[in-house]
């Protein structure tokens, strides 16, 4: 066929399940060679950048004529594709696993200037240097001026702009004085050139040492599940890892939960490895973000550490990927494409052939189900590192105690004993749990979102700034307290259960003597707000008082004490998942105790002492609860023995979600297996299904039911679950009925999303 009927298969960011043809732009050929090319074409009124995904006759009839109905693209925005090889590959593999759009998914994976058009940036650094002329007329120069001081400088030696701000105040006033005259000048470098010299680490202990021999041992693809305790050297089996990836001339990922990428862990990174270590996360501004990613793709960068986004990092020379804390809900995004990072990263690590090492001290089900089957190789650290012990845990039973700001007498008498002894408290109060909520002691009132609520099921609204203010957890609403019931006009409005802030309250109250901080979002807005509270705090006494944020990251080595609040209503919760999740909470937060040489305890607050998930988790570990909870998923039929997807759909409109869900569910019936056919079929004649009838690669539909949150922020919602046994079974039946979902009528009237394996049925 010759190359001018050929049109370019354009994946645009639009939610519609296809390419888009389009003429290549004038004086451009349209060769196989342009996929993974950014172009800018029309649509609509509008111009949008797209990705050019192949080169094929046109779709409909390209023939006599050439295509008169294509539109042409205006520009091709890439010498040489953007996207290639795995990358790529991979990319289009998680479009078909997502049952999204490719163009979709490939805005998502692209930094945002990318995805803007914007050009590939520089990614070299900086360096200055005298020139000829600098270096005769330096005895010239003003003895013990500035311009002197950096011209001596950089006669011992070029210097990039890093070591230049280490070794004098204000050099760019002084380097911008010496390029006037043409003495001295600015030059690129490659980044890779910025190397301090490595730092060597602590001696590995047996475990490690084992950890890291397996590595080493490793050729092409594995996954390895190191799986250890808190504080047990986890890190370390990373760096050295790293480090041999990086003798091998090959380049390392490490993805980190959104909480985990401290500037601490950079720096422990950097001293100890010895290249210049790029980072992303969303603390950085898009060209920042866009400068890490050229840099790898250029193979400039040796070695990335990142958030969840990072999984899409190029890796031309790939040697290793890390996951830290692999059981981490943020790996999962809850929006748009919903992919799961470490999951994304084992199919890049088996398409680039290299070993993907899973770090936790709690892993999740699913990794610890895949170690059994013998699918990852289960390295484990069993001890602490270094001479650090091992918390004590103590369940405090608060049944008919009286309670104080919801804190039982023997915690507080703990937390002054072990403030008296020098160390520090942290209090941590489980989200999931009770909120203040405002309520009427007269007639039971309380104060509800007017936006997330319905009739049948209110959203509470939220006590906050003191008891001066409500808020809605869930959609941000604010409101003034009422000064007397709505109802009932009764002044006995009171904040019921207890929030961190009434905590505070009475903690600063009762130990005065110390600094007692409280850290939540609210606290903790911009760059590494939390990282600089707790630096302010120090090491010495004091209580901290927080929710998740403080269940990890930031080292906190005074730490003696830790009182857990709050967990009552975890344990009750209808979310199948959410035992593993305060199971990996209670270990997380309680490996935050004694972590150098001062021994930790840990109180578990709770009117459930008995609880069977307590009982468990303190008597064997983790991994007893791990045990008993994988086999309950296995008798029930969930994940990780199913495989689930879920539909969402919401509207303003109160009937419309339902109206869609019904519909979709219309389009899998033929795929699931109905309950009653089943059970009819077990006369012995009518017992024989065929085998791609089998229960087995039948689908279950539960559902559509309204969302365990019926109304968000004034939107009704519904969802949908559909679950199989059979992976494939499922992936077919979605192939097949994804795209007519996006052709039903009804489907124009919500905003609707596919979830495949979802994290939170909510
Ligand atoms: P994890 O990542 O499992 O939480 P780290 O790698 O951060 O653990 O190690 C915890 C602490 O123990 C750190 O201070 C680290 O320097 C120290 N450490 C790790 N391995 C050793 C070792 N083999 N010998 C002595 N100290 C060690
Ligand atoms: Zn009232
Ligand atoms: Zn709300």
């Amino acid at each position: 066929m010759p190359a001018d009927v050929s049109a370019l298969q354009v994946a645009l960011p639009l939610p519609l399940p296809r390419l888009f043809d389009y003429r290549s732009p004038e004086g451009v050929a349209a060769t196989p060679a342009l996929a993974g090319c950014r172009v800018r074409v029309p649509f609509g009124p509008r111009e949008l950048v797209g990705v050019v995904a192949g080169v094929a006759a046109p779709a409909g009839d390209g023939a006599a004529g050439g295509m008169p109905e294509l539109r042409e693209a205006l520009a091709c925005l890439d010498a040489e594709p953007l996207l290639r090889g795995e990358l790529f590959d991979s990319l289009r593999w998680l479009a078909r696993y997502t049952h999204a759009p490719l163009g979709e998914v490939l805005a998502t994976a692209l930094p945002a200037s990318l995805r803007r058009g914007e050009p590939l940036p520089d990614t070299h650094a900086w360096a200055w240097r005298l020139t000829e002329a600098g270096a005769t007329s330096l005895p010239g120069l003003r003895a013990g001026s500035r311009p002197r001081r950096l011209a001596e400088l950089l006669h011992e030696a070029a210097r990039d702009e890093d070591a230049l701000d280490g070794l004098m105040d204000d050099w760019r006033a002084a380097a911008r004085a010496l390029a006037k005259r043409a003495l001295a000048e600015r030059i690129a470098i490659p980044a890779s050139q910025l190397a301090p010299a490595p730092q060597p680490g602590p001696e590995p202990n047996d475990e490690q040492a084992e950890a890291i021999a397996t590595l080493r041992d490793t050729e092409g693809f594995a996954a390895l599940l190191l799986d250890g305790v808190t504080g047990s050297g986890k890190t370390e089996v990373y760096l050295q890892a790293i480090a041999d990836c990086l003798a091998r001339g090959r380049q390392a990922l490490v993805l980190v939960p959104e909480i985990g990428l401290t500037p601490q862990l950079l720096s422990r990174f950097r001293a100890r490895l010895g290249v210049p270590v790029h980072a992303t996360h969303s603390g950085l501004n898009d060209g920042e973000r866009a400068r890490t990613w050229a840099a790898a793709l250029r193979g400039e960068a040796r070695v990335v550490v990142g958030t969840r986004s990072a999984v899409f990092t190029p890796l031309p020379e790939a040697g290793l990927i890390v996951i830290d804390e692999e059981h981490d809900g943020s790996y999962k995004q809850q929006d748009g494409i919903r992919y799961h990072a470490r999951d994304f990263a084992l199919v890049r690590g088996k398409a680039l052939g290299v070993p993907v090492l899973l770090g936790s001290a709690t892993p999740s089900l699913e990794s610890l189900h895949n170690a059994r089957a013998g699918r990852y190789a289960h390295l484990r650290l069993s001890r602490r590192a270094g001479e650090a012990k091992p918390p004590r845990v103590r369940v405090l039973d608060v049944r008919k105690r009286p309670l104080d700001a919801g804190l039982s007498a023997e915690l507080l008498d703990a937390a002054g004993k072990a403030l008296d002894a020098g160390g520090q408290v942290l209090v941590f109060k489980n989200r999931r749990g009770y909120a203040p909520v405002l309520l009427c002691h007269d007639c039971g009132w309380s104060a509800q979102c007017r936006r997330c609520s319905t009739p049948l099921q209110g959203t509470p609204m939220t006590v906050h700034a003191g008891g001066r203010r409500l808020q809605c957890h869930h959609c941000g609403a604010r409101q003034p307290v009422p000064l007397a019931c709505p109802d009932c006009a009764s002044l006995a409005l009171q904040p019921q259960g207890i929030g961190t802030e009434r905590i505070e309250e009475l903690l600063a109250q009762r130990f005065n003597a110390v600094p007692v901080l409280r850290i939540d979002r609210g606290s903790t807005r911009g760059k590494d707000a939390l990282g600089k509270h707790l630096d302010a705090f120090g090491a010495r006494a004091g209580v901290l008082i927080g929710t998740q944020m403080l269940a990890k990251g930031h080292d906190l080595p005074n730490l003696t004490l830790v009182c857990v609040v709050g967990i009552d209503e975890g344990l009750f919760s209808a979310d199948f998942r959410a035992g593993e999740k305060l199971a990996q909470l209670l270990i997380q937060v309680a490996g935050r105790a004694g972590r150098a040489d001062k021994p930790g305890e840990v109180l578990l607050q709770t009117h459930h002492p008995g609880h069977p998930l307590l009982q468990t988790l303190i008597a064997g570990g983790y991994h007893a609860f791990a045990e008993e909870e994988l086999a309950q998923r296995e008798a029930a039929g969930f994940p990780p023995f199913a495989h689930l997807a879920l539909l969402r759909a919401e509207a303003k409109h109160a009937d419309a979600p339902m109206q869609f869900l019904q519909a979709a569910k219309n389009l899998l019936l033929p795929f699931a297996a109905a309950r009653e056919r089943l059970a009819s079929r077990a006369a012995p004649d009518d017992a024989q299904p065929s085998p791609d009838n089998s229960r087995e690669t039948l689908l279950e539909l539960h559902g559509p039911l309204s969302a365990p949150m019926p109304r968000r922020a004034g939107m009704h919602r519904a969802q949908l679950l559909v679950s199989a046994a059979n992976r494939r079974a499922l992936h077919g039946a979605l192939d097949a009925v994804v795209p007519a979902l996006h052709a039903l009528p009804d489907a124009r009237k919500v905003r609707w999303s596919l979830d495949v394996d979802p994290v939170d049925l909510y």
